[in-house]
């Protein structure tokens, strides 16, 4: 595609206070860095903008804001960050006392809010990795309730708030972060419903199209998501690439649009990948009996490949009427 100046892309933000973990999210979502590396990060104190744009797909930056910075600060240009933001991530540390993050984020969300209605403000509920499972449901009760009461006092309840709980030493931050990415990618309705469409025809139990450097989804059919098939899902992208850097003809990088991947587990499961262009995949999960005809499992993803091209490259949503996927008996 045609690639576009910075500030034309929806923009992320990642605020919270200091230490609650918001420059080893981003290191271990798009830059990866094992979560035991992030315990020697330097901690922030400017903004970052992070253009992760080259590598991928999601064009988006990351502005990791440190806790101390003062809103009416004249050196904090709130019209310009706020402004062009898709998404507001606020970080609340689950681990440390939050009453001095919520406060924060009350702050932020007015002062958002006022600049930009249109922005989704995300809180992740961060390191719960190190509480119970009583005590996480405890805790997100908690911070829900106050944080909606809060803005219910300002007289903000029309505000959305969404929460998530999450750790960087589990899948959850991935998750958290598919879902954020999600609500800003406008064809996601059109992908879904491919994705319905390819998994109905072919057998498959479950779609995700991911963004394979950071291994968000993008989107996935309409079944519900399980953890496992998930987290299984972004294993094998990582065998895949692995194994294309060790066999792979290209020098400049592991995944190309040849790359692809079929691999049956002992438990009757198998694990589909298909590259669709430079930065995404398509990775199913499918029966082992349900992959008797894989000529029609590659020829449906043919199709599916290109649909997807259309979406993207001619951005013509009605043309995707035809898509041309052919039934699976
Ligand atoms: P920042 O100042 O908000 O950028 O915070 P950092 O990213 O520097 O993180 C502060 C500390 O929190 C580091 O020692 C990280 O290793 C740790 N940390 C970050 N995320 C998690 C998590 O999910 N669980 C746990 N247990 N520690 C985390």
């Amino acid at each position: 595609g045609v690639p576009s100046r910075g500030d034309d892309k929806p923009r992320i933000l990642l605020m919270g206070l200091r230490r609650s973990g918001k420059s080893s999210i981003q290191k271990v979502v798009f830059h990866k860095v094992s979560p035991n590396e992030t315990l020697f990060l330097e901690s922030t104190n400017k903004i970052i903008k992070d253009d992760i744009s080259n590598s991928s797909f999601v064009q988006f930056q990351i502005w990791d804001i440190p806790g101390q910075i003062d809103f009416f600060d004249q050196t904090f240009d709130s019209e310009y960050i706020f402004g062009g933001c898709g998404a507001l991530i606020f970080v609340i540390d689950a681990q440390d006392d939050y009453m001095e993050a919520l406060s924060r984020l009350q702050q932020a969300v007015t002062r958002a809010h006022k600049i930009n209605e249109a922005i989704k403000f995300e809180v992740f509920i961060h390191k719960v990795d190190g509480l119970s499972d009583d005590n996480k449901i405890e805790t997100q009760r908690d911070i829900l309730q106050r944080a909606t009461d809060e803005l219910a006092d300002a007289g903000m309840d029309n505000v959305q708030l969404s929460f998530y709980l999450t750790s960087i030493y589990d899948h959850s931050i991935f998750e958290a972060f598919s879902k954020v990415v999600q609500k800003l990618i406008p064809q996601l309705p059109v992908l879904e419903n491919l994705l319905d469409i390819i998994i109905s025809n072919s057998k498959i139990e479950k779609a995700f199209l991911f963004d394979v450097v950071s291994k968000i989804y993008i989107a996935t059919d309409s079944s519900p998501v399980d953890m496992q098939c998930y987290e299984l899902c972004c294993d094998m992208i990582d065998v895949v690439i692995d194994m294309s850097c060790i066999y792979g003809i290209r020098d400049d990088g592991a995944f190309d649009n040849e790359s692809g991947s079929f691999i049956k587990l002992n438990s009757g499961t198998v694990l589909f990948l298909r590259e669709v262009n430079r930065h995404l995949a398509l990775v199913c999960i499918l029966r082992e009996d349900g992959c008797e005809n894989r000529g029609i499992i590659e020829y449906n993803f043919k199709c599916f490949r290109n649909a997807i091209q259309e979406v993207f490259v001619a951005r013509n949503k009605q043309a995707l009427g035809r898509n041309g996927i052919e039934g699976g008996d």
